[in-house]
């Protein structure tokens, strides 16, 4: 049987890899078993022109021998037996998203770079363990001080409340998957240059839990899974810093038919960011603060209102002060995360030089002067 790979995709024999990639993307869509007006027959010779072509070796040998190459090789038209076409049924609405049990020499990857990452939310994606989710959350440095709570709502994969998650329509039973007469994986062939080798692969049809719904739930088309709102109170500890993160287990997105027992929900991860303070730097779980005072406050020393992380206090300057003196105020700092204890606050004493005097300061600072201050 004589064949031209070449006409079957449509190309000049100079075609370039990449005009070959575009020929059979156009061609495989168009044929595909799974739509209408596809053709099974065309769409294996399209796919068996296109493993050929795409491979610089094998192209060389086909056009060096033609199809002669083919009898002797015997690589590429029977390697097809391994595909499962009926692994197209199922498209979501996203899109089809095509998968092969065995690879055919390879094949399984090159359809995953032309059709990848293209699909919606198909079908054929479906997980057992429901997607892990993270947010990020900001929190001020004063609600750091103890454990506060907050509301977080996402939009998520849920179990759906029409058929609880079971994913089967009202009065529909839940059967054993006759695809893989209830094991849950299938046998797939792979053909590989040292033989056929059988390999079990999660059965599709049940997404490996060897049961599946009679008639799906027509909210949900069988998912037992819907994309709803849903709000998330979160704990968030003391003492937590910026980029610290908290997992929530099991709060992620649900699983694939969550009723069934069989497949696990995903987890939420919570990104904590502090906003910054206006007047307090953080460092670790000590606070600092710069503290200005007037000469006369750092000459007689004063009692001075300054604002902490736990309220106000009444905080006494020491007369003659120096400009620079940290104070430490025990325990005013960050409680340390889930741990005993407190950090500190450290005030730093800046004593401010008065940029603009009255006449009688003015004065006042001469006769200063005089006494050598
Ligand atoms: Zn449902
Ligand atoms: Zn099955």
């Amino acid at each position: 049987m004589s064949k031209d790979h070449y006409n079957t995709l449509g190309i000049s024999k100079d075609a370039s890899d990449d005009e070959i990639k575009k020929a059979f993307r156009k061609l495989a869509h168009k044929y595909h078993p799974d739509k209408g007006g596809g053709d099974e027959a065309k769409f294996k010779e399209i796919n068996e022109a296109y493993q050929i072509l795409s491979d610089k070796q094998k192209r060389a040998q086909y056009d060096q021998f033609g199809s002669a190459f083919e009898g002797a090789g015997g690589g590429a038209s029977a390697g097809f037996g391994g595909f499962d076409f009926s692994g197209f049924s199922g498209g979501g609405p996203g899109g089809v998203k095509f998968e092969f049990g065995g690879d055919g020499g390879g094949f399984g990857d090159i359809f995953g770079d032309i059709f990848g990452g293209g699909g919606g939310e198909g079908r054929r994606q479906q997980q057992e363990r429901g997607n892990d989710v993270s947010v990020d959350v900001e929190i001020s440095l004063e609600e750091a001080v103890t454990d506060t709570e907050r509301d977080v709502n996402l939009h998520l994969s849920s179990v759906c409340s029409k058929c609880d998650g079971s994913g089967a329509e009202l009065g529909s039973n839940i059967k054993s998957c006759r695809t893989c007469s209830g094991t849950g994986q299938v046998k797939k062939e792979k053909r590989t240059i040292l033989g056929v080798f059988a390999q079990m692969e999660i059965c599709q049809d049940c997404q490996g839990q060897g049961e599946k719904p009679e008639k799906n739930c027509s909210k949900c088309g069988g998912d037992g899974r819907t994309k709803e709102s849903r709000n998330i109170k979160i704990k968030i500890p003391a003492g937590i810093a910026t980029g610290q993160t908290i997992r929530l287990s099991g709060q992620g997105e649900v699983g694939f038919r969550p009723k069934s027992g069989k497949s696990v929900p995903g987890d939420l991860y919570l990104t904590v960011h502090i906003k910054p303070h206006q007047i307090f730097k953080r460092n670790g779980d000590d606070i600092i603060y710069n503290l200005e005072i007037n000469f006369s406050q750092a000459v007689f020393g004063d009692k001075i209102e300054v604002q902490t992380l736990q309220g106000k206090i009444k905080l006494k300057i020491p007369a003659g002060i120096q400009s620079g003196k940290i104070i430490k105020l025990k325990d005013k700092g960050l409680p340390h995360l889930q741990g005993r204890g407190k950090g500190n606050m450290f005030v730093v004493i800046i004593i401010k030089t008065p940029e603009k005097l009255s006449k009688k300061q003015k004065r006042l600072f001469e006769e200063l002067k005089k006494e050598g201050l």
